[in-house]
């Protein structure tokens, strides 16, 4: 019930497979266990009560989250694209800590008595010491494996916190285990800092695949590295997802990628365009959608590759319309929706996504437990269950616009908007309203040399829904704030319409 027992099952099996490929570096799971073990002894010789990182995808990021749990301390990884302030606060959240940096990040820290930083360079030479004992990692399974803040889409972020147990709790549960297929190598292009990036290391490992890394997503270097390390599968946010169909779709074709067989997606909504795009590109490959929190140590719903092709082969409306669903519960989990009043409802029917099972934490820093007594967690997303079980997302409950009293839903105004053809990209978000408290509000962005005027896209909203959805207020942009996991900003939209 310890996550470093990962590590030493692909040691002890396959100490000779390479794990980690970082450009020209590369390590064996036998040498980032020893790389493991040597910072777990730095560790434990000093008064840190926290690993953190803040750096991009290194062979850092996966030695760390090891060498925490061979420490017995949480590991810490902190967003780099955060200002310096926010950087600042966030660290002074985890001292005292050994922080690992690299020369950029490391220059946006303050200096402070209580947080050793150690260079990438140094920590990947920690000195290896085949004869000391290996360090004994902590039995008790509710330790703190790993602290992570959450995306701040909604607000704030919040330091979610993983144990060992939920970690466990959802690779036993969730990853298949195939340590006999020794030619598979996953391409890691999610940042460490993010729940997919601990997923990434933790199910690969459990997996025995060598890890591609890549320190910052762009189409060309993905295509690059999953054509020259043979990459069979991969994991991508959406907005990734979209880039590498636009690149391949202008350079050619897919076949540069003949091993590719298993394309995972998740982290935020994927456009129904850019999934059947991706499905006519690659006809060979398995896709999965994967829905998850960090609070559920990620995924706990998933689409699979039969019902992404059931989808596309039937002739049933209600079998197609499953590709834009999130798929069914893990068998690690259980889901349910209910009312606002906390009320279990019938399929079909909208409300709350409350989860549970082992993987779900729930729990954050200073705030405690947020499970109710029965162990059900409340995501905050808004959806329904169909009558098979398939989960339709709703967008989520913070974004409800209430007007008036009346609960109006981003999502289905949004997909008018990007119903018309000069709408590129489209986010509704509440503004201030004198009448109704909130009111509707949009930024939109057009199409290159594609034109429409507010009253326009107004106009369009009115004959498909009720006039309480028609954007009062329309902004036009040359781009829509996201986030590195391809989630839009809503809250630095809502700001700019003088919401706080
Ligand atoms: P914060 O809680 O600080 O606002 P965050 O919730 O964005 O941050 P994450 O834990 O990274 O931080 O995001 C989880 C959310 O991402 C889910 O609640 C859901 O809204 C969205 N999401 C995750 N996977 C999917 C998916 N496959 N399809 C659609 N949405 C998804």
């Amino acid at each position: 019930m310890n996550i470093s027992t990962i590590l030493d099952m692909a040691a002890e099996a396959f100490g000779d497979r390479t794990a980690v490929i970082a450009g020209d570096s590369r390590l064996t799971y036998a040498e980032l266990r020893q790389k493991a073990h040597a910072a777990a002894r730095v560790l434990r010789d000093s008064d840190a009560k926290y690993l953190a990182l803040l750096d991009v995808n290194s062979p850092a990021a996966p030695i760390a989250v090891f060498a925490a749990a061979y420490a017995g301390i949480p590991y810490v990884p902190i967003n780099y694209r955060l200002t310096r302030d926010e950087i600042n606060e966030l660290v002074e959240r985890v001292a005292p800590a050994l922080l690992i940096a690299n020369e950029e990040t490391r220059a946006r820290l303050d200096a402070r008595a209580d947080v050793q930083v150690m260079s990438r360079e140094a920590f990947l030479a920690l000195p290896v010491d085949d004869s000391a004992e290996p360090p004994q990692p902590d039995e008790d399974p509710r330790a703190v494996a790993v602290q992570l803040f959450t995306s701040g889409t909604t607000g704030k972020p919040k330091a979610a916190i993983l144990r060992h147990e939920n970690l466990m709790s959802y690779i036993v549960g969730t990853v298949e285990f195939a340590c006999a297929e020794e030619d598979d190598a996953v391409l890691v292009s999610v940042p460490p800092y993010h729940v997919a990036g601990i997923s990434a290391v933790l199910s690969s490992t459990y997996a025995c695949r060598r890890m591609v890394q890549i320190e910052n997503f762009d189409a060309a270097s993905w295509i690059e590295s999953a054509e020259r390390e043979q990459v069979s599968n991969a994991f991508v946010v959406p907005t990734m997802l979209s880039r590498i169909v636009e690149h391949l779709g202008e350079s050619g074709s897919a076949s540069r990628l003949p091993k590719l067989r298993s394309l995972a997606y998740g982290g935020g909504k994927m456009p129904q365009t850019t999934i059947v795009s991706a499905m006519r590109l690659f006809p060979a490959v398995d896709f999965t959608n994967a829905y998850g929190l960090t609070e559920t140590s990620s995924t706990i719903a998933v689409l699979g590759p039969d019902d992404h092709r059931a989808a596309a082969s039937s002739e049933d409306a209600d079998v197609q319309r499953r590709l834009i669903s999130v798929g069914r519960a893990t068998g690690a989990v259980e889901i349910e929706i209910r009312d606002d009043d906390g009320r279990a409802v019938p399929p079909n029917t909208a409300g709350l996504v409350y989860v549970r099972g082992g993987q779900v934490s729930g729990e954050y820093l200073q705030q405690g437990s947020l499970l109710d007594g029965e162990g059900w967690f409340s995501t905050r997303d808004r959806g329904w269950l169909d009558v098979e079980g398939y989960l339709f997302l709703d967008g989520r409950a913070d974004d409800v616009i209430v007007r008036g009293g009346e609960n109006i839903s981003p999502g289905e105004i949004e997909d008018v908007l990007l119903g018309h053809p000069a709408v590129a990209d489209a986010a509704v978000v509440a503004v201030p309203d004198e009448q109704w408290g909130e009111g509707v509000g949009a930024a939109v962005v057009l199409k290159p040399d594609a034109r429409a005027s507010a009253q326009e896209l107004q106009e369009l909203v009115k004959t498909r829904l009720r006039s309480s959805r028609v954007p009062q207020t329309i902004v036009f942009r040359d781009a829509l704030p996201y986030n590195e996991t391809g989630k839009v900003l809503r809250r630095v939209i809502r700001q700019e319409f003088g919401k706080p």
